[in-house]
Parts: C-alpha cells; sequence; structure tokens
C-alpha cells in the first residue's frame, strides 16, 4: 500500500515551480543585465517610506560609537569614501560600474529614512512597562493625576537577564540604557522580567515566569530540512502562495527522486540546463555549501555516513546592484504564538558579493565570492570593503537599497509587500510544529515564561523583483561590530556603524513591544468593560516618560494585522491542533498507536471500508518511515510531520473527486465537528456530576488536578496511559530517564 501522497502532486508542483524559478521575466518586467533596474514606474513610494537626506538626529544614538569607529576605518574610509560607487577601485581590481545618472546623487550620504506612522498617542507606557492611560488634563482631576504619577514614580524598571547574551550582549546594552531598564549582567536569584538567551531557549534552564526570547524547538524547526519540509507541505496545499521557496530536495532520501526529477527535465527540454545549491543541513555561513550541475556531482557521503542536506534548485538570475549579487537579511519579530503575531522591522542589512555576477558555468561553479552572499566568506576576499556609509560597501542597509532601486523606477511598494507575504507565509509554514515543540516544553498549566524571538530572514530578488527564501535563521547574528583584517593574517573587531544603526533599533525596539506593562488584558476581560486604550498597533511608540529621545517604533506588525489575506492558509496548524489534543501524556512530541487509534475513533474515521487494522498498517507504515527519515528523533512513536502525511491520506481516502487543499479542509472539518459534539457531550456529563463532585469536595485528594492526564477526556486518558505502558516496553533504558523526568 503506497501512502506517499507526495509524490505525484509534488513533481507536478516542482515541475511548475521549476519554470517559475528557473526563468525570470515571464510574469513581470525584466530589468536588464548592467544596472538590473526598469526605468518605469517612477511611482515608487511605499505607504510608511519616505526618500530623505540623511538625518542627524535619526543617527544621533551612534555616532559616538560612529567617531570611534572611523578613526579605526580610516583605511577603510580611503576605499569607499573617495570613489563614486560608479568606479569602485577594489584591490588593484576595477570593477566597472555603468555609471546611470542618478549615482552621483546616490553617492553622497543621503539615505532612505523609514518613518513609523506615528498614531498619535492615547496612552503611554512607563519606563516599568506599566500601561498608563493619558487624557486631556482638564478631563482628569487633580487628585488623580498626581496619584497615577506617583505610582509611576514607585514602579521598579523593567528587568532584564544579559547572562547568556553571548554575541548580542553590546546591542542588548546599549538598547537597555536607552529604554533605561535594568540590565541584569550576571543573572540574578530572583526572576527577572526578561531573559536574553544567545542561543537557545534551553540556555537557562527553569526559568518558571518572565519573558525569554528564544521559542522551544525554534533552532531545529529551522535547520535545512525541516524549513524545507515544513514549506514543501505548504507547496502541495498552496502551490501558487508557495512559489517563492526554491524546490528542494532532501538528502540522502530523496536522492533518487531528484535524479530522476533532473533527467526528466533535461530529456524534456535539452537547452535547459539547471544548477543546483548543496548545503548540509546543520551548516551556516556558507560552510560546506557547494553547487552542482549534474546529480552525479553531489557528494553523498561524509566519511562513513551519508550526508544530511538539502540540494536546492539555484536562482540563477539574481537582480544584480553594480554587477554584483546581494541577498537581504530581514529581522522579523514572532511576539506570540497562540494569538499569532508577527512584526517585521523596516530596516535591515544586505550583503554584497565581492566578484562581479556570472551566470553559473562549468568554470566558474567554485566562485565563491561570485554566487555566495555570506558575509563571512566574503570579508576574507580581499575585494570586501567596510565602510561607515549605509549606501556603500560590502554590507549596506535595506533602506539604502530600496532607495537605490526607488530612485531607478522599480515599484518598490511592490517587493515590500511581495516581502511582507514570504515573511507571513513563511512563519505560518513552521508554526504548527513550533506548537508541539512549546507544549512540550511549556505544557498549558504548568509554570513557565511566555516566548518570543528574533529571526533572520535571507531573502534574494531574483532580476525580474521576485523575492525568493533563502533560508531562515533562528539565531541571526546580533554582532555589532565586524571583523577587519588589520595587518595581513591579524583579524580585529572593529564597531561597525551599520550593523549598530540597524540591530541595536531591532533589539530595543523587540524589548518595547515585549516591555510586561504593555501585555493586552486577559482575552476574558473586554477592551470596553476595562475602559481604557491599548495600544494595539505596532506603530504606536511604547513611550516612558523620559523616553523622548526614542525614534518611533522599527517594528511594524503584520499579523494579525493582514489576517484577512492568509487565515486560509492554516491548515497544517489545524491539523496540528488535532495532533496535540491527541498527545495525551502532556510534554511528549509523539503520537502512540493508541492513541493514534483513538482519534480515529473519536473523529468516527474508520468504517467497514476502512478498518481498525488498516488503520494500525497505516500507523505502522507511516511512523516506520519517517522515523528512518528523522534518525536523530529521540521518542518513538509518530511525530507531527508523520501525522501530517496520514491525515493528507485519509482526507485524500474520503473526498477523492476534491483537489487536495479540500480534501483537508473538509476531513478538518468534519474531525472539529466530531470533537466539538464530543466536549458538549463531555460538558453535559461534568455538569451533571458537579453537584455530586461539590459534595465529594471536602474529601478530596489535593493535588488530583495537577495530573495532566486526568485533565483529559476519559477516552484520550486510556489511551495516554496504554500508550505510555507500550512505549516504556519499547523504549531503550537510557531513555526512559528523559522522559519521566
Ligand atoms: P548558510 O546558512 O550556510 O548561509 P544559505 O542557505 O543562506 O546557507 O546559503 C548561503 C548563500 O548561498 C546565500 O546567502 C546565497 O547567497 C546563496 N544561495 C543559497 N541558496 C541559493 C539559491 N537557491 N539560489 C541562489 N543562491 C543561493
Amino acid at each position: 500500500m503506497a501512502y506517499c501522497i507526495m509524490s505525484d502532486n509534488y513533481v507536478k508542483v516542482q515541475l511548475e515551480q521549476m519554470k517559475s524559478l528557473g526563468e525570470v521575466g515571464e510574469k513581470r518586467e525584466g530589468v536588464d543585465n548592467e544596472e538590473q533596474v526598469p526605468a518605469s514606474s517612477p511611482s515608487a513610494d511605499p505607504p510608511s517610506i519616505t526618500i530623505s537626506s540623511s538625518d542627524a538626529s535619526n543617527t544621533s544614538i551612534t555616532s559616538k560609537q560612529r567617531g570611534k569607529s572611523r578613526s579605526k576605518l580610516a583605511k577603510d574610509d580611503k576605499n569607499s569614501s573617495g570613489k563614486s560607487i560608479s568606479d569602485l577601485s577594489l584591490h588593484g581590481s576595477v570593477v566597472s560600474v555603468p555609471a546611470g545618472k542618478n549615482l552621483n546623487r546616490l553617492g553622497q550620504e543621503r539615505t532612505l529614512h523609514i518613518r513609523g506612522t506615528g498614531k498619535i498617542l492615547q496612552g503611554k507606557a512607563e519606563s516599568n512597562g506599566n500601561y498608563v492611560t493619558i487624557q486631556p488634563s482638564k478631563n482628569i482631576p487633580d487628585a488623580r493625576r498626581e496619584e497615577s504619577l506617583k505610582l509611576a514614580r514607585k514602579r521598579r524598571p523593567v528587568t532584564v537577564d544579559t547572562a547568556k547574551a553571548k554575541t548580542s550582549l553590546e546591542a542588548l546594552k546599549i538598547s537597555i540604557k536607552q529604554l533605561k531598564w535594568k540590565e541584569f549582567p550576571l543573572g540574578r536569584r530572583a526572576p527577572c522580567d526578561i531573559y536574553w538567551h544567545g542561543v537557545s531557549f534551553h540556555d537557562n534552564e527553569n526559568i518558571v515566569s518572565g519573558q525569554v526570547n528564544k521559542f522551544p524547538g525554534m533552532i531545529e524547526m529551522l535547520r535545512k530540512i525541516n524549513l524545507s519540509r515544513a514549506m514543501r507541505t505548504m507547496q502541495e496545499l498552496f502551490p501558487d502562495e508557495y512559489d517563492f521557496y526554491p524546490r528542494s530536495w532532501i538528502l540522502p532520501e530523496e536522492y533518487q527522486q531528484f535524479s530522476t526529477q533532473i533527467r526528466m527535465v533535461k530529456e524534456k527540454d535539452a537547452t535547459l540546463n539547471p544548477t543546483f545549491i548543496v548545503k548540509p543541513d546543520g551548516g551556516s555561513q556558507g560552510d560546506g555549501i557547494y553547487l552542482i550541475r549534474d546529480p552525479s556531482e553531489l557528494r553523498v557521503m561524509a566519511g562513513s555516513q551519508a550526508k544530511q542536506a538539502v540540494v536546492q534548485e539555484y536562482i540563477q538570475k539574481p537582480l544584480l546592484i553594480d554587477k554584483l549579487k546581494f541577498d537581504i537579511r530581514l529581522y522579523v519579530l514572532i511576539k506570540s504564538l497562540e494569538p499569532l503575531e508577527i512584526y517585521i522591522a523596516k530596516e535591515g542589512l544586505t550583503r554584497f558579493c565581492t566578484e562581479p555576477y556570472q551566470e553559473p558555468s562549468q568554470k566558474n561553479l567554485t566562485h565563491v565570492f561570485m554566487h555566495l552572499t555570506n558575509y563571512s566568506l566574503n570579508v576574507h576576499s580581499g575585494n570586501f570593503v567596510h565602510s561607515d556609509s549605509q549606501n556603500t560597501g560590502s554590507k549596506r542597509t535595506l533602506s539604502s537599497v530600496l532607495y537605490r532601486l526607488a530612485a531607478k523606477g522599480v515599484d518598490i511598494k511592490r517587493v515590500w509587500s511581495d516581502i511582507i507575504a514570504l515573511v507571513i507565509k513563511t512563519v505560518i509554514a513552521v508554526v504548527p510544529e513550533l506548537k508541539v515543540y512549546y507544549q512540550a516544553d511549556i505544557p498549558p498549566g504548568k509554570p513557565g515564561p511566555t516566548c518570543f524571538q528574533i529571526l533572520g530572514f535571507d531573502i534574494l530578488l531574483m532580476k525580474n523583483l521576485k523575492p525568493v527564501l533563502l533560508e531562515v535563521n533562528s539565531n541571526p547574528s546580533m554582532r555589532i561590530e565586524h571583523e577587519q583584517e588589520m595587518s595581513p593574517g591579524v583579524f580585529e573587531y572593529v564597531p561597525s556603524p551599520v550593523d549598530e544603526e540597524v540591530k541595536v533599533g531591532v533589539i530595543r525596539d523587540t524589548l518595547r513591544l515585549m516591555d510586561p506593562g504593555l501585555k493586552k488584558p486577559a482575552s476574558s476581560q473586554p477592551r470596553a468593560e476595562r475602559g481604557e486604550e491599548i495600544p494595539m498597533e505596532a506603530e504606536t511608540p511604547a513611550r516612558s516618560p523620559d523616553d523622548g529621545a526614542l525614534p518611533s517604533l522599527c517594528l511594524k506588525q503584520v499579523y494579525p494585522k493582514y489576517t484577512k489575506q492568509f487565515n486560509c492558509l492554516r491548515l497544517v496548524e489545524r491539523t496540528a491542533a488535532l495532533f496535540i489534543r491527541f498527545l495525551g501524556v502532556k510534554g511528549n512530541m509523539r503520537l502512540g498507536p493508541t492513541a493514534f487509534r483513538t482519534f480515529i475513533r473519536t473523529c468516527k474515521l474508520s468504517n467497514s471500508n476502512f478498518t481498525m487494522a488498516s488503520v494500525d498498517i497505516l500507523y505502522i507504515d507511516i511512523t516506520r518511515r519517517w522515523s528512518g527519515a528523522v534518525p536523530d528523533s529521540r521518542e518513538a512513536g509518530m511525530g507531527l510531520q508523520a501525522f501530517v502525511e496520514a491525515f493528507f491520506y485519509l482526507a485524500g481516502r474520503r473526498f477523492k473527486s476534491l483537489p487536495l487543499r479540500e480534501q483537508v479542509l473538509s476531513l478538518l472539518e468534519l474531525c472539529e465537528a466530531q470533537l466539538e459534539s464530543q466536549s458538549s457531550v463531555e460538558e453535559r456529563r461534568s455538569l451533571s456530576c458537579s453537584r455530586a463532585v461539590s459534595r465529594a469536595a471536602k474529601t478530596q485528594t489535593p493535588g488530583l488536578g495537577a495530573n495532566p492526564q486526568l485533565n483529559s477526556p476519559a477516552p484520550l486518558r486510556r489511551a495516554a496511559s496504554q500508550d505510555y505502558r507500550l512505549q516504556q516496553k519499547l523504549r531503550p533504558r537510557t531513555l526512559r530517564a528523559n522522559v519521566e523526568n
């Protein structure tokens, strides 16, 4: 029996995608190869973007640092400031750049200033995070005003534990200082409001309150293979919506599919000679990445082990500036998972290659400075240009690049909205699994912190201006220094004004948004009843009494702001909600066979055509295949991705005539309706029991309610305990301790 629902549909999706990603200029206006910026579309004015000269007040926060760095960067300045962009002499090799008529203007220190929307404040946040309503003074009795001022003075500042901040420490310190919050560089015994972790949620164990800047499972979820899997699931459901992610194959398990599909493509059209980029699963900073033109060139083995990697279609026609390939690093804040809240930083970075770009050929495949935009690689090229300016050099601000494109007539409003859509869709793809991790680490009802996280999106603009997602970094570098070769072979970290400008803004404004005093009221308390104005919009600057110097927020809320457009994409998340519900024993991430049966029974999915014996076979078949695909899995059982595959299979069986998306939606609705009717039955039952329970309350054993199994409905509890016993038998001894803890 073949349960792999991916094959047919997937090949179709992939072939479609190949067309859309491989060749450009089909749907969109092309950009010519020289400057690669179309001269049309003069209206390049996104809603919150204005073009202005460099604004001194805007950069005042960093001016001191910059002064310091300037002297250190004197050598560098000679390289950058003395030359116009149109004639950049790079360590002997002259890169001639066609001098567009706008270039002189651009050579000057001009920046694209992206403003917040500057909403009028109805309330203001104290530096300690408490929210105080401000109303016109004539409406407030003096006594009340006095009282609230007194209260504000008494409140303690927001506390931040920075002991584990690692390389973000410098930017974090500056941010905390600007906010006048209190830093605990060595941690402290009493709980802090915010814990800033440099690597993972688990950097500090046993945090039971406050907020942590990392989600459990984010690192795992954003590894290249996992991200590719999540994107693929979405591509199967919504091929047109998810065409921004290059088609990818997972190695070693999909080596055969990869070879066969490429052979088919080449047979169909002999002129096609696609290039592929191979990326090791756990890699970062360009480590171990290489380009190939034929599956036979894959380096499949690492010692005696097959290499875990993603092989991905290489985007052959990127947008070039100054003949160089570049990518965008965009900072995205996931403020909360439930409800989902996403913010995008209006300012980001662009990282430039250091060798002029040519389309891949057998000759240039190994030229990393031409094909890979990683800062960590290019900084070691003799051609890397450090610059204090935001719009020259090998690392520039996103706004300076957008400004440049706008000046050339590019519709940057459209580019920006495409980027926002890409971000929201990507987050929607990874949220389901994140929720599984979240409930395992912080089960509902157990004390624990809430989480938020800044992610680094790496985005490439194609020549036709379509943004393509390369990867998402769970730990984007927040360093505000860069490595510089002071003398041959001797590198030092020196302040980088461009990094500081962008990264301090992102960290500071993330903190402002996470200010504990700005928390929304519990949903049980409707806003109208509270009679307070709650700042719901990101653009509303969170001001403390003396933070007048702070600029407006650089983070813009994009979700739920744009819920309407994207909510229909959250089908896998609804499937994950079913999965989590049937996990039973809290802290688990995998479904046991009995819990899977319970799911089928409760949702009434078996019948004479699909017996419980078939259910068991389905479970065994899918689980076995996935346990091979995820070799480092610590728990036995069915993980979310395997469950999603099983769910799609069931949907296909039940609603044969519909397209996959409708099949899944129909099955979801069916399951949700069954569960709803079941819980109302349970509710009625518990209501009728409540009188008896209240009579027995006096003799109730304390702590009974803390047992998570007892909080689940009866069939779930039974399934959970049966699975638990079964898994105890199957599990190797060494793992038991982990599970029981
Ligand atoms: P890493 O985590 O090692 O940086 P990335 O996926 O970001 O891996 O890839 C490194 C670089 O390779 C990117 O910054 C980009 O310049 C280039 N790159 C990655 N994927 C593609 C692709 N599909 N097409 C073209 N260039 C790519």
